[in-house]
């Protein structure tokens, strides 16, 4: 693998020859509890923080992250470890800023090139959310192309193309489907030599499927979540970027799946408005459109008004939120924890009074 491939260019390159020592360029792959796991040239290393990136960070965005380009030292005695000395300058990145923190800013992706903003053609087809994740895409400083899924499920492609183009001008638009392979090829061209890819979009729009036909080969684990009133979604447990065989690279991470929800969040209102307005006559105020009585929701359901798989798709995202909710609580306290530990090392680290004597 040489360094084009994996992204490198000039404009890195000009950050190296600045430092001007014998560092080597090391691309992030993934990051996880473990540390960084760096590809380099040479091939792949576990990379350590230095104290000095470390403590000269004044917010989680100083330190690297996925797709991120390090400069390291291999250590001598260890020839798969090496220490990140130099986080370089990124031309694009994806934050987040942590939940109940104003200042602390999180990059979930760095260095991204395109960004493939997934909807499917089937009954999840909204323009709303379309124009949300365009504005997230140009956002990053990357270029954002629409990809149109499971062609195969849509009757009017010609309208929806239509209505696309109509709010995403200037933008590529493919229509695809993962499962005939139609179109997919197309979306090569963003994959050339050291192009990086990433996707925004709802779950289960086909980000899994499409990732796996673009790589050759099933490379992300998926997950079968499956109950009375759902009929499976995947969840992918990395959190890393990937290199595909035929060209570029692809980066998803947990972190740009909770974006996308967050991006379904806002437009939550607009997209169900519908159910909201009619959960506002339920005689509950908590009411959960189960088996509550005088919930206006399952009324509307009886009396025709509403489609039960509405209600259906609205209960399943406000689960996701809620789960995302939980797992954003047990991060911060997992942050937490370890700003403790570091805090202690810091203090043992320092001369007793009998050293010192
Ligand atoms: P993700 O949550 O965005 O990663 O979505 P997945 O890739 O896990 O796909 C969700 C579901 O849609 C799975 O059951 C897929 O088999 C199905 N799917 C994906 N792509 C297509 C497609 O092009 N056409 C059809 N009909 N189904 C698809
Ligand atoms: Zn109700």
């Amino acid at each position: 693998m040489n360094l084009s491939e994996l992204g490198w260019n000039d404009f890195f390159q000009g950050q190296l020859d600045a430092v001007g020592e014998e560092l080597v360029p090391a691309r992030v792959a993934r990051q996880d509890t473990t540390g960084y796991q760096l590809i380099t040239e040479g091939g792949q290393l576990l990379g350590t923080l230095t104290g000095k990136l470390r403590y000269a960070a004044t917010s989680r965005a100083d330190l690297p992250a996925v797709g991120d380009w390090v400069l390291v030292k291999p250590l001598a005695n260890e020839p798969d470890k090496a220490v990140m000395q130099v986080l370089l300058e990124r031309r694009s990145s994806f934050s987040r800023k942590e939940a109940g923190s104003k200042t602390d800013e999180q990059i979930l992706a760095a260095n991204v090139d395109t960004i493939f903003i997934v909807c499917g053609l089937d009954d999840n087809f909204n323009l709303h959310r379309i124009e949300r994740y365009l504005l997230l895409g140009w956002d990053s400083g990357a270029t954002p192309v629409v990809v149109l899924s499971k062609s195969d499920l849509c009757q009017d492609l010609d309208k929806k193309l239509e209505a696309v183009a109509s709010i995403a001008m200037g933008v590529d638009i493919h229509p695809i489907s993962a499962l005939t392979g139609d179109g997919v090829e197309n979306l090569r061209t963003y994959l050339g030599k050291g192009m990086t890819v990433t996707l925004l979009g709802s779950s289960g729009v086909g980000k899994s499927t499409i990732i796996n036909s673009l790589l050759g080969y099933e490379r992300f684990e998926t997950n079968e979540v499956r109950s009375a009133d759902d009929k499976g979604r995947h969840t992918t447990t990395f959190r890393e970027m990937a290199i595909v065989p035929a060209g570029g690279l692809i980066i998803d991470t947990p972190g740009m799946r909770e974006l996308q929800v967050w991006a379904d969040e806002t437009s939550l209102a607009q997209s169900f408005d519908d159910v909201e307005s009619l959960s506002e006559r339920c005689r509950y105020r908590d009411c959960a459109h189960g088996n509550e009585p005088g919930c206006a929701v399952k009324g509307a359901i009886e009396d025709g008004t509403l489609d039960r798989d509405r209600l259906k798709s609205y209960l399943k995202f406000q689960r996701e939120l809620k789960h995302l909710a939980a797992q954003q609580q047990v991060q911060a306290r997992l942050d937490r924890k370890n700003r403790v530990k570091r805090f202690s090392r810091m203090i043992r680290r320092r001369p007793s009074k009998r050293d010192l004597s």
